[in-house]
């Protein structure tokens, strides 16, 4: 049976991206074997991981003023190699508190210095992202940190991001790759890779090379950034595959015409979901509207008895992953690049159907 995937990470690949990878399995670019099982210093991984790199250069447009590095560890170690990096001793930091995601970042951070919390949706459930002018930013903090998009909340940021004198840092794990953005806002960027990027077990970090000089001599050196840097993510035995797969998926996204052109298709799948949702009074955004994801939707039904229902049901018909994030409940659809219109189209009907089954 095909299946239509809404899992929130790892999540679905892009068909074509499998089908390449499974035809180049046993071999890769004539070498003579798979990805998995080449010298990370070859000069046929070289290209691999160049071609990751430039992928990613040309389509968000990344100025040469910044690296891309490629690191292990997930979103999560950036969460704490951020302010050993970037805040220096007895300094302080900003952030901005969205959601789950956001609030990891502050309790790694505030394990090795000062954080001041900008702005707490906390209050709110974190239904919505902060308007512009609510940061209460601290006028000696050395960054500014903020999520892009909580996963797990369904809130994305919409208003233009904020102008802060210090560097802003961004969260963009479940985002990257499906709107247009300006990397020149940003002292650094980054991203697990398992939702637009690739398969878990690789982060990609786009960080203004100007700031790499920051790290205190007594960081490790594998926690310092700069050690990355200079190494092109080969300080050590990089996650070799995950970079091919990166690869592999910024052809993919050239070939669908790049990043504007992923947003309109991913526009057009978000609305599809919020107008069903707006239609009837059997569904409930628990999120403010001008901070909808188009990456992350989440709904409620009347009652978790039904959603319950709504989950295992969709999951018969073949839609999977809908089950909300244990920490809030409801319903979640993971709406990455890889996921067609035909899946939200899919998803769509079942609902219609399901509410007139219970409504
Ligand atoms: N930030 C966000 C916004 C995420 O969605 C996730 C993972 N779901 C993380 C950070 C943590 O990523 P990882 O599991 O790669 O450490």
């Amino acid at each position: 049976m095909a299946i239509h995937n809404f899992n929130a990470g790892p999540a679905a690949m892009p068909r074509a991206v499998l089908e390449k990878a499974q035809s180049e399995l046993l071999e890769v670019a004539g070498s003579g074997m798979s990805v998995m099982e080449m010298s990370h210093r070859s000069k046929e991984f070289q290209n691999i991981i160049d071609g990751a790199e430039s992928g990613i250069r040309r389509l968000l447009k990344v100025p040469d003023k910044y690296a891309i590095l490629f690191l292990q560890g997930g979103a999560s170690l950036q969460f704490a190699t951020i302010p050993m990096n970037l805040r220096r001793p007895g300094c302080g930091a900003d952030y901005v508190d969205t959601g789950s995601w956001a609030s990891k970042a502050i309790k790694e951070a505030k394990v090795t210095g000062r954080v001041n919390v900008a702005w707490s949706g906390k209050g709110e459930n974190y239904s919505r992202m902060p308007k512009a002018g609510e940061l209460n930013l601290a006028a000696d903090a050395e960054y500014v940190h903020i999520c892009t998009n909580e996963t797990i909340g369904g809130i994305q940021w919409w208003t233009p991001f904020p102008k802060t004198s210090a560097p802003l840092i961004a969260d963009m794990s479940s985002e990257i790759m499906s709107r247009v953005f300006d990397v020149s806002d940003f002292g650094m960027i980054y991203a697990g890779a398992q939702k637009n990027l690739g398969p878990s077990g690789l982060a990609v970090v786009i960080l203004r090379k100007d700031l790499l000089g920051r790290a205190p001599e007594d960081l490790p050196v594998f926690l310092r950034y700069s050690t990355h840097a200079a190494e092109g993510s080969l300080y050590n035995t990089p996650n070799t595959w995950a970079v091919y797969m990166v690869k592999l998926t910024c052809e993919w996204l050239e070939s669908m015409g790049g990043i504007a052109a992923m947003q309109k298709i991913n526009e057009k799948k978000a609305a599809a979901l919020y107008s069903t949702i707006d239609s009837s009074s059997f569904w409930r955004s628990p999120v403010e509207k001008e901070s909808r994801s188009i990456m992350n939707v989440v709904w409620r039904l009347p009652g978790e008895a039904l959603e319950e229902q709504f989950v295992s049901q969709a999951k018969k018909a073949g839609l999977i992953g809908l089950k909300g994030h244990r920490s809030v409940g409801g319903i979640r659809a993971s709406i990455y690049n890889a996921v067609t219109p035909e899946s939200v189209n899919a998803l769509v009907s079942f609902m219609k159907e399901f509410e007139k089954r219970n409504g």
